[in-house]
């Protein structure tokens, strides 16, 4: 086990292409970390030079307090899994597990110990001399999870293990890399375009855009405090509100000016971020998660907090009910109750002008400006 930190680590491409800008990341040892980004971000780019896959064109790598940016790839003492699982289809589950161990020269003794071993932490024991052929994705999966296990290497490095799973089994999966991670305690970076599986895993999570990092924290806190609008909109799902308008009042007053409503802010989103101060009279971007808008008609209103709206579009999630309001322009979505739904859906469902609903906006300490 090993912490890794990466020090204004860069990427350019031999043709030309920017991948990775100034990545900065301290990775504590024994803790998992998620990289998640749109697609093209640099997430990949990242682990791969993490893994020794890719060179590193500025900067800084090291894995354990050891400088590995000249190091080959087989001596980093890190795991991979990837999302294709790369097993050898000739060998038996017990041979794809051990082989990096028999390339190691281990003695066979100890191979077959610590491949039982891996199988039984993964649950294949009874799939052992099986082809890879005769399994599920699932236990394909699990079997290049026990190939990285068995080696116990310093760190794992897993790029989207779990794309090829049906989302059933993801979730499944997705549970079973948590307790495997906690359980073997060993550092682990994980990338991943979905942000529920980054949110569910790490316990820190890096959000990637361009190449650039964007904001680095543990779940909840990126949720409640998104440090720019591209983790806001990314983060979260449905996606946080985002109320465009002008910021009026002041500091102990600031309100919101949007499309003829006045919205009266929290005071707080000035203590929590003074550089606001200077944005009175500049157009800002306030945003509300769906969790905190609800029926004007079902709550009592503070003063302030109405926004006029019309029901667009409801979708029934079985838990969940969304239901997408216009307010002038922007398009906000609420998670409310099932009357709301049922009253907006009856009458709503297809119809474009639909009933008017109001909305209180609750604004919450993830309130953010
Ligand atoms: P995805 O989720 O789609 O895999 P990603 O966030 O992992 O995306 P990368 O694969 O790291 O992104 O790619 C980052 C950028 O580098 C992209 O613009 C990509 O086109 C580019 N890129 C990746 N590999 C190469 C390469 N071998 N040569 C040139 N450009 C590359």
């Amino acid at each position: 086990m090993a912490e890794v930190d990466l020090t204004s680590v860069g990427k350019v491409y031999p043709d030309g292409t920017r991948a990775v800008t100034d990545l900065n990341l301290h990775i504590a040892d024994g803790e998992f970390l998620v990289l998640v980004g749109p697609s093209g971000c640099g997430k990949t780019t990242a682990l791969r030079m993490v893994a020794g896959l890719e060179e590193i064109s500025e900067g800084e790598i090291s894995i354990g307090g050891r400088v590995v940016n000249r190091v080959p790839a087989r001596d980093r003492d890190v795991a991979m899994v990837f999302q294709s699982y790369a097993l050898y289809p000739h060998l038996s589950v017990r041979d794809n597990i051990g082989f990096g161990l028999s390339l190691r020269k281990v003695p066979k003794a100890e191979i077959r110990e610590r491949v039982e071993r891996a199988a039984e932490t993964l649950g294949l024991t009874e799939h052992l001399d099986r082809k890879p052929r005769n399994l599920s994705g699932g236990q394909r999966q699990r079997v290049a999870m026990g190939r990285a296990i068995v080696r116990e290497p310093q760190a794992f490095l897993m790029d989207e293990p779990l794309s090829n799973l049906d989302a059933k089994l993801r979730v499944q999966m997705r549970a079973e890399i948590a307790r495997i991670q906690r359980d073997l305690g060993v550092t682990t970076i994980y990338v991943t375009h979905d942000q529920t599986e980054a949110m569910t895993l790490g316990d820190r999570v890096a959000v990637m855009k361009k190449g650039e990092l964007q904001q680095v924290a543990p779940p909840q806190e990126l949720y409640d405090r998104p440090a720019n609008l591209f983790v806001a909109g990314f983060i979260g799902s449905p996606a946080m509100n985002l109320l465009q308008g002008t910021l009026t009042g002041d500091a102990e007053n600031p309100r919101l000016e949007a499309g003829g409503t006045t919205l009266t802010l929290p005071a707080s989103v000035l203590s929590e971020r003074p550089a606001l101060a200077s944005r009175f009279g500049s157009d800002v971007a306030v945003g509300i998660r769906p969790e905190d808008m609800e029926d004007a008609e079902l709550v009592e209103a503070p003063e302030g907090s109405t926004l006029v709206s019309t029901a667009e579009l409801v979708e029934a999630m079985g838990s969940d009910v969304l239901v997408h309001f216009a307010i002038d322009a922007p398009q906000v979505v609420t998670e409310d109750t099932r009357e709301l739904a049922r009253d907006a859906g009856t009458d709503v469902l297809g119809t474009p002008d639909g009933p008017r609903t109001d909305l209180v906006a609750r604004f919450s300490p993830r309130t953010r400006v």
